[in-house]
C-alpha cells in the first residue's frame, strides 16, 4: 500500500456527514439530530414513506441510548459492561451475552496486534483523567484542573492489561481492580448495529449516520450520488479538511486530540490516553482516520493508530488491509493510495 503526502495550509477536520444532495426529492429526504451515548447522533435517511422514515429516525436514536444502557456503558449500573467490572476479581467471573463476545474478542485481536496501543482495559486510568467531564468544564472550574498523582496512575496502570484477562467458554475473567472502558469503540459498534437495523427495514433506502467520531453510510441517495462525509480539521473548529465520496456500506472513524481536552500551561490534555505511560498520547499526530466496512474494527483502529503514530499506525492499518488517514500536528496529511482515491481536499 503506496502512501501520499499533502500539506494543508490552516485548515481543520471533523468528521460531518455533509448530507450533500441534488435539489431534487426533497420530501424523501430526513435529517434529524439528537444524542446519546454521550455525543451527536447525526442522521439522514432517504426513506419511501415519510412517516415511517420519522419513526424509523427515532427508532434509531432509542437503539443507539439503549446499546450505551444496557450494554457498553461503564456508568450505567445496569450495562453489562458495568456488571462486568463489577465482578472484577471473583472467582466465577461473569458469563457473556454472545454480542459481547463476539465483540470482546474483536477487541483482543486487535490489542495484540496493536501491542496494546489499544487497551480497552485502562479504565481505572481514563477515570483518573476523567478528560469527559473536564472537556466540557467551564474556565472557572478549569482552574482546579490538575494531572492526576503519579502514584494513583501507577496504581491504575498496574490494574491494566489486556494480557491479563481471561475470555473462556464464554465467561470473562478480570482481575481484581480492573475496569474496562469500551469509549475507543462503543460508537462504532453503534454503526454496526444501526446498519443492521436499516437492513431490516423495508422503507429506508439510504443513509449516513454518524455517531460521534464514527460514520456509516448505508444504500443508496434518490439521485444516484455518493454519500459525502466530511474530516474534520483537527485545528480549525467547524471546517473540514476534505470529503470522502462514499457509496453505501462503509464505516468511517476518526481519533482526535481536538475532540475531548482541556489545555493548561501550554499542554493538550485530550482522551486519547498511551497505555505504555497513561498520560495523553504526545506524538506527531493531531488525528487519524480509518475506513472500513466494519465500524468496530473503523473506531478501535483510529484509536490505535492515534496511539501508534504515523509509521507503526500505517503497517497496523496495511495488517488490517483498511484505508487510513493521519493528519500530523503540521497539517500535513498522509494517506494510503486506497484513500486517497476517495479523498477530495476540502
Ligand atoms: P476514540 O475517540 O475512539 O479514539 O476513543 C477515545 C476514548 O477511548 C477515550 O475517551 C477513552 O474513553 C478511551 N481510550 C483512550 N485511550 C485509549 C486506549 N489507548 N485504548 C483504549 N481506549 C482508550
Ligand atoms: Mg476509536
Amino acid at each position: 500500500m503506496k502512501q501520499r503526502k499533502w500539506i494543508f495550509a490552516g485548515m481543520l477536520l471533523s468528521i460531518l456527514s455533509l448530507g450533500i444532495t441534488g435539489c431534487d426529492k426533497r420530501p424523501d429526504k430526513l435529517v434529524s439530530t439528537g444524542t446519546a451515548m454521550g455525543t451527536v447522533v447525526q442522521e439522514t435517511l432517504y426513506v419511501t414513506d415519510i412517516e415511517q422514515g420519522k419513526k424509523t429516525s427515532k427508532e434509531i436514536l432509542s437503539l443507539v441510548e439503549s446499546l450505551e444502557k444496557g450494554s457498553l456503558s461503564w456508568r450505567e449500573s445496569d450495562a453489562e459492561l458495568a456488571q462486568i467490572n463489577l465482578l472484577a476479581g471473583t472467582k466465577e467471573g461473569i458469563l457473556l451475552t454472545e454480542q459481547m463476545q463476539t465483540d470482546l474478542q474483536q477487541i483482543w485481536k486487535i490489542s495484540e496486534a496493536s501491542k496494546g496501543a489499544l487497551d480497552v482495559t485502562i479504565g481505572g486510568v481514563t477515570r483518573l483523567w476523567d478528560l469527559d467531564t473536564w472537556a466540557v468544564a467551564d474556565t472557572q472550574a478549569l482552574e482546579q484542573f490538575q494531572e492526576p498523582g503519579a502514584i494513583l496512575l501507577q496504581e491504575a496502570l498496574n490494574n491494566s492489561g489486556y494480557s491479563k484477562v481471561l475470555i473462556q467458554k464464554g465467561r470473562m475473567y478480570l482481575p481484581e481492580g480492573m475496569c474496562l472502558d469500551l469509549g475507543a469503540v462503543g460508537k462504532g459498534i453503534a454503526c454496526n448495529r444501526i446498519r443492521e437495523y436499516l437492513a431490516g427495514s423495508e422503507e429506508i433506502t439510504g443513509a449516513v449516520i454518524s455517531v460521534g467520531g464514527s460514520i456509516v453510510t448505508y444504500g443508496s441517495k434518490t439521485d444516484g450520488s455518493l454519500w459525502q462525509v466530511a474530516i474534520m480539521h483537527p485545528r480549525k473548529e467547524g471546517a473540514y479538511l476534505g470529503v470522502l465520496s462514499l457509496e453505501g456500506e462503509w464505516c468511517v472513524s476518526t481519533s482526535g486530540d481536538y475532540e475531548r481536552y482541556v489545555e493548561k500551561d501550554g499542554i493538550r490534555y485530550h482522551h486519547i490516553i498511551d497505555p505504555l505511560s497513561g498520560y495523553p498520547v504526545n506524538n506527531e499526530l493531531c488525528s487519524v482516520t480509518i475506513l472500513c466496512r466494519d465500524g468496530l474494527l473503523s473506531d478501535a483502529l483510529s484509536t490505535a493508530c492515534f496511539v501508534l503514530g504515523a509509521e507503526e499506525g500505517m503497517k497496523l492499518a496495511q495488517e488490517f488491509q483498511v484505508e487510513a488517514l493521519f493528519v500530523t500536528k503540521d497539517l500535513e496529511v498522509i494517506m494510503t493510495d486506497g484513500m486517497a482515491q476517495y479523498f477530495t481536499v476540502a
